[in-house]
């Protein structure tokens, strides 16, 4: 089926099209730059900008795909999670086109539209093979941080954890501001950590001691973390100390990376799942690479890492997920569903 999938969880404005497995479109419009004077993604600044994006956003990605809007099958769209305001331009935007072209329209779960992206991009990273499944899903971006089994795409998704605080995109951005660094500061860390060594201090693994493991096995805390690198950071300017800068982003990256991974690797473990699928924004990140890499390979797993555009929220992904269910044959939505900032990893797709 040809599917035209629309994403407005958050900053960015997604427009993906894509004919069954394959992908035709990809636009993304983003809003970060009025975000950045802030420190943080405001929403309403956010729903603003995804009403004056969709309209432009979907032109283009018809043009991308050289496809006429009538020719479409079926929208798909995220209803959630993510925040309210942002999604309800999506959704809205999402029930006009259908019923203007009278077409079915499927309501999905932005997380799931992650692990969904991997199907677009077989064959373009050097995945040959489709992804299988049971697989062990990874999801790490400015707002999520989570760990999920995949049993089966469109009928059974488990969420073994996620974050009790701070999201690990979060925790880069808040750190890159201790550090005196511009926002979104992920990308300006992990180019410091490239330069300081990672064993220059020991920063603490949120919910890795026996005691913590025993409940939070697969859940992640990083706001300890995040004051941790503060205090440091402050005693060395009130000793009068020059900071090690270099030194303090690779450390810190070493400790957030060190429990991503050590979590991941023990649900792969723990489920007999040999299958490692890696999602959001902080993908781009080196270090995560370098040692998804190096463990996935130790552990005898297959580590999969679609291309960026596919890992970063987009719309293609939505459009991608939007085509599995109804290449599995499941119903459309009803147009009575709305956007829903908390929607469980569970629902799949909103009826
Ligand atoms: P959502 O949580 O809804 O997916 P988001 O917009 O917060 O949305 P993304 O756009 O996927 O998430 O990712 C942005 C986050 O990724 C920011 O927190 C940013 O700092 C972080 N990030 C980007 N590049 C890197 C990097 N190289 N290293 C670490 N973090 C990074
Ligand atoms: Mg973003
Ligand atoms: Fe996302």
């Amino acid at each position: 089926p040809l599917v035209l999938g629309i994403e407005t969880s958050c900053d960015e404005t997604g427009i993906g099209i894509v004919r069954g497995t394959t992908l035709l479109a990809n636009v993304i419009a983003s809003s970060m730059d009025e975000h950045a004077r802030y420190g943080g993604v405001v929403p309403e600044v956010a729903a603003r900008a995804h009403l004056e994006e969709m309209s432009p956003a979907i032109t283009a990605a018809l043009d991308e795909a050289g496809i006429r809007l009538d020719e479409i099958d079926a929208v798909a769209v995220t209803s959630g999670p993510g925040l309210a305001g942002a999604l309800m331009v999506g959704v809205g935007a999402a029930k006009a086109l259908a019923i203007a072209l009278d077409k079915p329209i499927y309501a999905v779960n932005h997380l799931v539209g992650h692990v969904g992206a991997d199907v677009l991009a077989t064959g373009q990273d050097g995945a040959s093979e489709p992804l299988q499944y049971p697989t062990i899903a990874l999801l790490v971006s400015g707002g999520h941080t989570s760990l999920l089994l995949v049993r089966d795409l469109t009928g059974d998704v488990e969420l073994l954890g996620e974050t009790i605080d701070d999201a690990a995109g979060e925790a880069f951005d808040k750190v890159a501001r201790v550090l005196g660094l511009p926002y979104p500061g992920g990308p300006h860390i992990d180019r410091l950590a490239a330069q300081g060594n990672p064993k220059a201090i020991r920063f603490p693994r949120g919910l890795t001691l026996p005691k913590d493991m025993a409940k939070h096995r697969y859940d992640f805390s990083f706001s300890g973390l995040k004051t941790a690198v503060a205090r440091w950071v402050e005693k060395a300017q009130d000793a009068g100390e020059e900071v090690p800068v270099a030194d303090v982003a690779a450390s810190f990256r070493e400790a957030v990376v060190d429990v991503l991974l050590g979590k991941a690797i023990a649900a792969c473990a723990d489920h007999g799942v040999p299958r490692l699928l890696l999602g959001g924004g902080v993908v781009a990140n080196a270090r995560v690479r370098e040692l998804a890499a190096e463990r996935c390979a130790a552990a005898g797993i297959e580590l999969r890492i679609p291309p960026l555009s596919l890992c970063t929220d987009n719309g293609a992904m939505i459009a991608a997920l939007g085509a599995q269910l109804i290449m599995a044959g499941n119903e459309p939505s009803s147009l009575d569903f709305g956007a829903d900032s908390t929607l469980p990893v569970t629902d799949i797709q909103v009826h």
